[in-house]
């Protein structure tokens, strides 16, 4: 049976929804595909749950193909294996929690590492057992500083996530190129562009981790790439050696540069106060620590855009701050459409402490600018390195994370410059380690009857995440574009005008089509102009329009590609053939 647009649970919008952004999340809702809740939580609407449920198709059959298994957690959740692992805690703010009536803490799952640990903690004993993967695809809660774009980046959303189980390192890393090869046929086939990159393992900890990154101008995520070597890392993942020792207060050498056209923090504070004068400043007292984002430009004329640390939830302390000021010319920086991909700088005590020396720089990433104003903190858990800390924040093999990388810095693989580019964060797959069998102690006995700890992987797709980011490729100025594995139906049927021999032709047609295996949207509306249905049509974006109208008198019926916009006339007879 045809989708009836006489009777489908739908409406489309002409006009834009105040709230969006970008285009995806635009059409999404004018075409009728999702509706919004509340920030950051939407409804799947029929045709946005046909689009859905053809991504978690693609995605569950790679992962059958390696033999990964599916169940399914709840995502209502106890407090007390993720109390085991820290991420209670280590969590804040960005994961729901809620009570229940004996006063017992629980939370709605964010990512299922603990669940599945014990799972197989439960069941599994011996090596034997191994190497095991279990996936889900399932809904996930987060409580995300800044919800954005519809269901790009949604409170509520639905993630493919995987875990794997290994006796050993190799078997790990086994493991894990199988996810990496099922993900790259993913994303072959939901026809994105796409740069896989290396990445921070973050919060999640562990070892090697890289990022499918969907390219795309208004991402969220920056990546430096090496346009010699292929190279390409998101920025908050470069390592870089750290030459010197690290000194006493945790502060690596690397980190500090001592260049004299480094304005220094007294002189800011003064130059803060010139600038914005302390009734009318653009941060407050109880604020978080915030960064005011300046373009200084030094008396070569040569000028750069810097964030300036201020500590927000007290008064700038001037007495304790003291050096001098380069003459430097410093205006508030607000363009942030003109942003450079990478910030060069930071400036100031915050995110090493008011007693940490002025004149440490920072790659800052914009997708944290918030109004005129940079902020860091416990939202962006792994963003940014704020408190340097040895074995978390830096290896002891000399090497750092997220440290300064800028757009010309060399590239650690061939040494050539690096560019910046921007993209959506599609997939994430990450060598766990030991760390959650560890601390929620699943072991297994090995060849000698001994006991070991397994070893983890954990691997992420983001499922409601792709439909928008599909959108987001696909789209031109009258509606979407989708790829035919993707889209709600593979063929539109249009009829048009009041003549009833129109509507008994195209319900032949619609019949012919599906009994060719294909899924059909029927325009069956009576009393609505042919102009809106065509809009309607292109707005709803499925990439072959079957029109049944005028033409029918002389036999003939229009094909559309939507896509090409090209369109032709063949006989009615040969309609299904021709579409197929
Ligand atoms: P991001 O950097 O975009 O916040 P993340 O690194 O926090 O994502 P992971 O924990 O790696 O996300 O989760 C795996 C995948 O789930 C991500 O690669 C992404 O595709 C998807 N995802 C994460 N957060 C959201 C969200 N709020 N809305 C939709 N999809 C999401
Ligand atoms: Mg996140
Ligand atoms: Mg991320
Ligand atoms: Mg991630």
């Amino acid at each position: 049976m045809p989708m009836r647009m006489s009777t489908l649970f739908l409406r489309t919008l002409r006009e834009d929804p105040a709230d969006a952004e970008v285009p995806s999340h635009r059409l999404l809702v004018r075409a009728g595909y999702i509706r919004r809740v509340s920030p950051g939580i939407y409804t799947w609407l029929p045709l946005g749950l046909k689009v859905l449920r053809r991504v978690e198709t693609i995605v569950r059959e790679e992962m059958d193909a390696i033999g990964a298994q599916e169940l399914l957690f709840p995502a209502l959740l106890p407090r007390e294996p993720y109390e085991a692992t820290g991420r209670w805690t280590e969590y804040g703010p960005n994961i729901f929690r809620l009570k229940d009536r004996k006063d017992q803490d629980y939370l709605l799952g964010p990512t299922h590492e603990e669940l599945f640990t014990l799972a197989v903690k439960d069941l599994y004993s011996s090596y034997k057992d191994l190497p095991v993967t279990l996936y889900q695809i399932q809904t996930k809660y987060r409580d995300e500083a800044r919800p954005r774009a519809g269901v790009l980046r949604g409170r509520e959303f639905v993630m493919k996530d995987a875990y794997s189980f290994d006796v050993d390192d190799a078997g790990l890393a086994k493991s894990y190129d199988a996810q990496r090869e099922a993900y790259v046929r993913i994303f072959d086939r939901l026809g994105f562009h796409y740069v896989i990159v290396e990445a921070m393992a973050g919060a999640m900890g562990g070892s090697k981790s890289e990022e499918f990154l969907a390219t795309a101008e208004n991402g969220e995520d920056t990546y430096v790439r090496c346009p010699h070597c292929g190279y390409a890392a998101n920025v908050e993942a470069v390592r870089v050696p750290v030459p010197d020792a690290v000194d006493a207060s945790g502060v690596p050498a690397a980190h500090v540069e001592d260049t004299p056209d480094t304005p220094t923090i007294a002189s800011l504070v003064e130059l803060l106060d010139a600038r914005f004068p302390r009734d009318d400043r653009p941060w407050a007292a109880g604020d978080t620590l915030k960064n005011v984002i300046v373009k200084v430009t030094q008396p070569d004329g040569t000028s750069e855009v810097l964030a300036i640390g201020v500590p927000g939830d007290r008064e700038v302390d001037d007495k304790r701050l003291s050096a001098q000021l380069e003459p430097a010319t410093y205006e508030i920086f607000d363009d942030f459409a003109s942003l450079p991909q990478l910030v060069k700088g930071y400036i100031g005590p915050g995110a090493l402490g008011a007693d940490k020396p002025a004149g440490v720089r920072y790659l800052l990433d914009p997708r944290v600018v918030d109004g005129t104003r940079w902020v860091t903190g416990a939202d962006q858990p792994g963003h940014h390195v704020v408190d340097l800390v040895k074995g978390r924040d830096f290896d002891a093999d000399g090497t750092i994370e997220a440290a300064e990388v800028r757009v010309g810095d060399a590239c650690p693989s061939c040494g050539h410059g690096l560019e910046a580019a921007r993209g959506i964060e599609m997939g994430h797959i990450f060598q766990l380690g030991r760390k959650y069998a560890e601390s929620l102690g699943l072991k297994v006995l090995d060849e000698n009857g001994k006991l070991v700890t397994v070893t983890m992987g954990s691997y992420g797709v983001g499922v409601s995440r792709a439909v928008a980011a599909v959108a987001e490729g696909n789209h031109d100025e009258l509606g979407l574009v989708w790829p035919r594995q993707l889209s709600p139906a593979d063929v539109h049927v249009v009829a048009t005008g009041k003549d009833d021999a129109v509507f008994l032709k195209a319900q032949e047609i619609c019949q012919g089509l599906e009994a060719a295996g294909l899924e059909v949207l029927y325009d069956d509306r009576k009393g609505v102009s042919p102009g809106v249905k065509f809009k309607d049509s292109e707005l709803i974006g499925v990439p072959t329009i079957v029109v049944v109208g005028r033409g029918l008198a002389d036999g003939e019926v229009e094909i559309k590609d939507r896509r090409s916009g090209e369109r032709r006339a063949v006989p009615v007879d040969d309609a299904v053939r021709e579409v197929l």
